[in-house]
């Protein structure tokens, strides 16, 4: 079971959170509880780091970042304790959680799980702080990127060989788009394991991508729920009852009714940059991109236009919004190697994407979405397109009008 921030925001739901626990553990369901820090603590510490030092060290980043789980996995284990279970918390370090040495963003390369195991068969519920590890190389606490407890849920389900993992949030499932952005939208009872990993990667915070990556790789059974009921009216985890609460994660194949659209994500923390008048020759490409992968930054959509003179081009791409001032100290630093070129930069743009198995059999969605936008008049700055989703950036004034209008326009709006 993994609790996210509101659903730890305070003692009171912290102990509503351990009667969910009580609840499977009284009807015999061995519990690892994974908590995320207590809602809005691990954005004061991450302005903290920035006030302290704007070009902070990435592990004390991590050192400061991650002891928000901490706190609320202490709270939680004194509130089971408080309830009669035999209860204790574990940080990253402790069972240990092994990362790569990618601080502020680390990836979970290993967990032992034994001990953890040894405990829950014992009788005791695991509480365990997400979202951190240890990476064995720096011998330092790693964080795993915001958003990471989900992830820290499944690689723990994994390693302790459980049957679910339960995410609990404060949306009840997966929505066919952000529930507080459309009213309309409506939660789905399943969904492919491949369209929530474009939802998420395109922006759905619902949970993390690399959460979604692998549950999929492991076939891990996860569920989104919701922990705002009365823990008392929901019935306990029974492997034959897993969809009748929240959205459950599934193979396509287990999908019987699939949409051509089932869902739309939009993300507002994007940033555009275009290179003008670099050098339309072989290797620039690669040139301009890998000192940005060497500078761990993400790029997403690229479009290189065609060559007007044949000796020049210009290019856009995307980042994160947050990688906006680094990718620039990058690129201006690797003027030498590119060559000469002009800079602009906007980080008003949003991207929103639809997303569906069904475009793998239907023709025609790309050219209905770019009707619906420009019926609009919303302007389209770039594409980019998987085989079950399309992505279009748009500047961010636009991004609701767009979402809804889609929403509408693809079948998934509810009463
Ligand atoms: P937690 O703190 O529990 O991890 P998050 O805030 O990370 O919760 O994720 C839950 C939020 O995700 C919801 O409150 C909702 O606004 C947002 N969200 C975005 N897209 C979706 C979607 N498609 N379905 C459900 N929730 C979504
Ligand atoms: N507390 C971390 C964050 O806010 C991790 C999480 O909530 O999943 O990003
Ligand atoms: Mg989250």
């Amino acid at each position: 079971m993994k609790f996210g921030g509101t659903s730890v925001a305070t003692v009171d739901r912290i102990r509503n959170v351990a009667r969910h626990v009580k609840r499977e553990h009284d009807a015999g369901n061995q519990v690892a509880v994974i908590v995320s820090a207590m809602a809005g603590t691990t954005n004061q510490l991450v302005e903290w780091v920035r006030e302290a030092n704007p070009s902070f060290d990435r592990r004390e980043y991590d050192a400061v970042v991650a002891s928000g789980e901490q706190i609320s996995a202490g709270l939680l284990a004194l509130c089971l304790q408080g309830m009669g279970l035999k209860a204790r918390s574990w940080q990253g370090w402790q069972i240990p959680i092994k990362t790569s040495a990618a601080h502020r963003s680390a990836r979970i390369v290993d967990i032992d799980g034994q001990a953890l195991r040894a405990q829950m068969d014992s009788g005791e519920v695991a509480v365990v702080t997400g979202f951190q590890g240890i990476c064995p190389e720096t011998q330092r606490i790693a964080t795993l990127g915001r958003g990471g407890s989900d992830t820290s849920a499944v690689a723990i389900a994994i390693a302790v060989k459980a049957d679910v993992c339960d995410i609990y949030t404060d949306v009840d499932g997966v929505y066919t788009t952000d529930p507080r952005l459309v009213p309309k939208a409506q939660r789905l009872k399943k969904v492919s394991f491949e369209e929530m990993l474009e939802m998420a990667s395109s922006g759905s915070k619902v949970l993390q991508t690399r959460s979604v990556e692998l549950a999929m790789v492991h076939d891990m059974k996860t569920r989104v729920l919701s922990s705002f009921v009365d823990p008392d009216k929901m019935p306990a985890v029974s492997i034959d009852t897993l969809e009748e609460t929240g959205t459950l994660l599934c193979g396509e194949d287990e999908i019987v009714e699939s949409q051509v659209v089932s869902g739309i994500a939009f993300a507002k923390d994007e940033a555009k940059i275009t290179i003008l008048g670099v050098a339309d020759k072989p290797g620039v490409a690669s040139r301009i991109f890998g000192p940005l992968a060497d500078a761990s930054i993400n790029v997403d959509m690229i479009v290189q236009n065609v060559s007007a003179d044949g000796k020049t081009t210009d290019m856009t791409f995307t980042v994160g919004a947050s990688e906006l001032p680094h990718t620039l100290e990058v690129l201006n630093a690797a003027k030498a190697d590119i060559g000469e070129f002009e800079l602009l930069s906007s980080d008003d743009v949003a991207k929103v994407s639809v997303i569906g198995v069904g475009m793998r059999s239907h023709a025609g969605v790309a050219a209905q979405m770019f009707k619906e936008l420009s019926d609009k008049g919303i302007n389209i700055i770039a594409i980019s397109t998987s085989e079950i989703k399309i992505s279009v950036l748009i500047d961010t004034d636009y991004a609701e009008l767009a979402v809804r209008t889609l929403h509408t326009a693809f079948g998934l709006d509810g009463d």
